[in-house]
């Protein structure tokens, strides 16, 4: 199998009735971004920008920031899509030289795409930074924890005003991230006015199962294939195409093979995984039929619990 994946590898991701699903890897900076396309990642669908703001006492500067989106722009090349998340902090993550009141609920507070917003400064530096590798690959910028139109729109015009101000006139695309419910759930709406969504299923099953991602005594129930998430993965599918746009899906269970035929089915465009499994979902994609894919998650999405469908989709698996 270890030979199949290899040869796999280098091969693109397209189903045995011809669809292609793109391939793409999740990484926390350089090294992990020429890893990927040394195992045939067909770019990166999710850079966590935070790993560049986390563990220092200062700020990256824009200079340093500019060096290190370029330097992995670079590495991917004008072929290969670079999906860079906006700095993902606060709550639970905070940044020593951003000092914030303390909150009660921080998974519930001032985070992600909202602390950007507080500081917009801060952000803007950011969006410079990122802006300038737009030559170098095929750019998009993801904002996460959207779960307002408002909040789209406002990080969507800082973009644009620091686009115009850089003179950058490359088509860079602006997504989100769908982690938090009332996102897919108003994906039509947002599909508007975002250029492509990327699910992010650990955030969202945390939020729509009101169970913490990392408790250890929620871990077996806080399931991202619980069917409840697996319907609003469904919506956001659905919104998303409506609109002419594509979809990924960049929490862990892109990289669970158990769950690739199902998401599959559902319509998702695009799996952003670990690294280190790019060769083994490719090879996966390769040996699926979309057509049975799409058999399999009718019948999942009427099903009632997570474990219905973790047996079902290992029945399936054979
Ligand atoms: C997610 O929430 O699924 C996600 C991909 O983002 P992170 O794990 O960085 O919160
Ligand atoms: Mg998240």
């Amino acid at each position: 199998q270890r030979a199949e994946e290899l040869a796999a590898a280098h091969q693109s991701p397209v189903t045995t009735d011809g669809h292609h699903i793109e391939v793409v890897a999740n990484i926390g900076g350089l090294d992990e971004a020429k890893q990927g396309v040394e195992l045939g990642g067909e770019g990166v669908g999710l850079l966590r920008s935070e790993f560049l703001y986390l563990d220092r006492a200062d700020a990256p500067t824009e200079e340093e920031q500019t060096q290190i989106y370029t330097d992995i722009a670079k590495a991917l090349g004008t072929e290969r899509t670079f999906v860079v998340r906006t700095l993902d902090v606060g709550g639970d993550k905070p940044l020593p030289y951003l000092p914030q009141p303390a909150e009660e609920n921080p998974f519930l507070g001032v985070r992600g795409v909202r602390l950007c917003l507080a500081e917009p400064e801060m952000f803007r530096v950011q969006i410079r930074s990122v802006l300038r590798a737009a030559p170098f690959s095929k750019l998009h910028i993801m904002f996460p924890m959207i779960a307002t139109l408002d909040e789209l729109r406002a990080a969507k015009a800082i973009v644009a005003e620091e686009k115009a101000a850089l003179n950058i006139t490359a088509d860079v695309k602006v997504g989100i991230m769908v982690e938090v419910p009332s996102t897919a759930v108003m994906s039509e709406l947002f599909a508007k006015e975002a250029d492509f969504f990327s699910i992010g299923t650990n955030d969202l099953t945390q939020y729509t199962l009101a169970m913490d991602r990392g408790h250890p005594k929620l871990a077996k129930q806080a399931d991202a294939l619980n069917p409840g998430v697996l319907r609003l993965i469904a919506m956001t599918v659905k919104g998303a195409h409506a609109q002419g746009k594509w979809v990924g899906v960049c929490g862990g269970i892109a990289s669970d093979p158990q769950a690739v035929p199902l998401l599959i089915g559902i319509g998702v465009d695009e799996l952003s995984v670990s690294v280190p499994a790019i060769p083994s979902i490719k090879a996966m994609v390769r040996r699926l039929s979309k057509a049975d894919c799409q058999k399999l998650a009718a019948e999942v999405l009427q099903l009632g619990t997570a474990a219905e469908v973790r047996e079902r989709l290992g029945k399936a698996a054979g």
